[in-house]
């Protein structure tokens, strides 16, 4: 199964792709961490991704377009894999059903994870990343055991430069701009399932299974 995940940042979709990742061994193909693992390795994607990334903008289309071709060849994704955060526009999607196309591939669903803005702003402020192993907290919500140090892997956990508040306000509004229209595109191709996002992890994820069913 193909599957994409749709939503903005902050609506949870990382968080449930991990777990659906885990469960069905699907891997979860997240262009934000592979970006964010290429600019952290200071690699040519990494140091062209940068700047666009530190504002809240999106990186060029060419870039991901090329990262997701290449990681679908690998021998992991044969059966079936989850895309979390690509794609993010048009012609991003337009360039996915080519790929696929050529593979004598397409995509099972689309999920689409619904979430008020003001829900997203208030998560996103508190949110918290461990720099080892990319796990996620909330100050409140879902705070790590020692403060600023990650439970799993004990590297330290820090507030991403893009989860501040005014980079925050970008990345939302670039959402409603330029990935929202994908709603009608997947629509149309009869592939949109709706999930409400503004629930806690584990209703998300039980609602995710009943759709995905
Ligand atoms: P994310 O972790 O998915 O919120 O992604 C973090 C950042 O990586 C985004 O704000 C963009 O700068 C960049 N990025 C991730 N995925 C894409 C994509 N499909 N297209 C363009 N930029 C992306």
């Amino acid at each position: 199964m193909i599957i994409i995940f749709l939503g903005p940042p902050g609506s949870g979709k990382g968080t449930q792709a991990k777990k659906l990742a885990e469960d069905r061994h699907w891997p979860q193909l997240s262009t934000g961490d592979m970006l964010r693992k290429a600019k952290t390795e200071q690699t040519a994607f990494g140091s062209a991704a940068r700047k666009a990334m530190d504002e809240g903008q999106l990186v060029p289309d060419q870039l991901v377009i090329d990262l997701i071709g290449a990681r679908i060849e690998m021998a992991d994704c044969a059966n079936g894999f989850i895309l979390d955060g690509f794609p993010r526009n048009l012609p991003q999607a337009q360039a996915l059903d080519q790929l696929l196309a050529a593979r004598r591939k397409t995509i099972s669903a689309v999920v689409l994870f619904q979430i008020p803005d003001a829900v997203l702003v208030e998560r996103l402020a508190g949110r918290r990343t461990c720099l080892g192993c990319g796990e996620m907290y909330h100050l409140v919500n879902f705070p790590s055991e020692k403060a600023g140090i990650c439970d799993r892997c004990g590297a330290e956990v820090v507030q991403r430069l893009d989860d501040q508040a005014d980079v925050v306000m970008k990345r939302i509004q670039i959402y409603h701009h330029s990935t929202e229209p994908l709603q009608v595109y997947y629509r149309g191709q009869k592939k949109l399932l709706l999930l409400d996002a503004s629930q806690g992890v584990g209703l998300v994820s039980r609602e995710l299974m009943g759709v995905l069913s």
